[in-house]
């Protein structure tokens, strides 16, 4: 069922990437794969899945320990800092950065394991209550450049969790408006910040997202099939 489900996503980002204009190899599928277990993952590993994304840190960790060590972790989630110690240098892309306090303690982990952290900057882009991120484009320059002067950390983009919309279409103007902002400030040329990435676009919506410019698309749901509602250790 994953197999199909992959050739299924599959094929629809190489149609959306072709009706945009766009080469298939600029955007990467993440497979989200939160509450999932292993046997799952690596069912995804075997279609050629590379990129997993999941949104709680002890999750991440132990299926990092277990699974092949070419995956490529990403972190979606709201990330406390707290939590920080045990994700930096297994992490690949930290996409949820919504604070300086936060990008601080992920700077000075890193800089602890002498490693450079990749972070997205999380935008809420349509401004709801419910959801984390930064709500306006003068907050989200400022944090640019302030997060942009510490060591071991690289911003190297935008991240938006769209709201949920019965048609995706609804969601175009916020992905328009997260690539419009991402230009806005490459444009500021500001050092050791680059804004090649856009992560954008989830299970109801990466086709809309691909033909506004998406990077990253976060699929689960198209992918695994529904949430379980919980991941336990004794599913390994
Ligand atoms: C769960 C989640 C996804 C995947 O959602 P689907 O609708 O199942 O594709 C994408 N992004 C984030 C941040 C998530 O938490």
């Amino acid at each position: 069922m994953i197999a199909e489900n992959i050739t299924q996503v599959e094929t629809r980002i190489a149609r959306a990437c072709e009706k945009a204009g766009r080469d298939r190899s600029s955007v990467t599928l993440i497979a989200v794969s939160k509450t999932k277990p292993l046997a799952l993952l690596q069912e995804a590993y075997d279609c050629g899945c590379r990129d997993f994304g999941e949104n709680r840190v002890q999750e991440l960790t132990e299926k990092y320990e277990a699974l092949p060590k070419d995956i490529r972790w990403h972190m979606i989630g709201h990330l406390q800092r707290n939590k920080v110690k045990y994700l930096i240098g297994k992490v690949f892309l930290i996409h949820s950065v919504d604070s300086l306090r936060l990008a601080q303690e992920i700077s000075r982990e890193s800089v602890k394991k002498q490693v450079t952290t990749s972070i997205l900057i999380e935008v809420n882009a349509a401004g709801e209550q419910s959801k984390f991120g930064l709500t306006s484009d003068a907050e989200v320059l400022r944090m640019v450049e302030e997060i942009a002067a510490l060591p071991g950390i690289a911003v190297k983009g935008l991240m938006t969790v769209a709201p949920y919309v019965e048609h995706a279409e609804e969601n175009r103007q916020y992905f328009h408006a997260l690539k419009q902002l991402s230009v806005d400030i490459m444009h500021k040329n500001i050092d050791n910040v680059s804004m090649d990435i856009l992560s954008m676009g989830m299970t109801g919506d990466y086709e809309v997202a691909v033909s506004e410019g998406a990077g990253y698309v976060r699929v689960g749901t198209g992918i695994f099939g529904e949430r379980d509602y919980v991941y336990s250790v004794a599913e390994k």
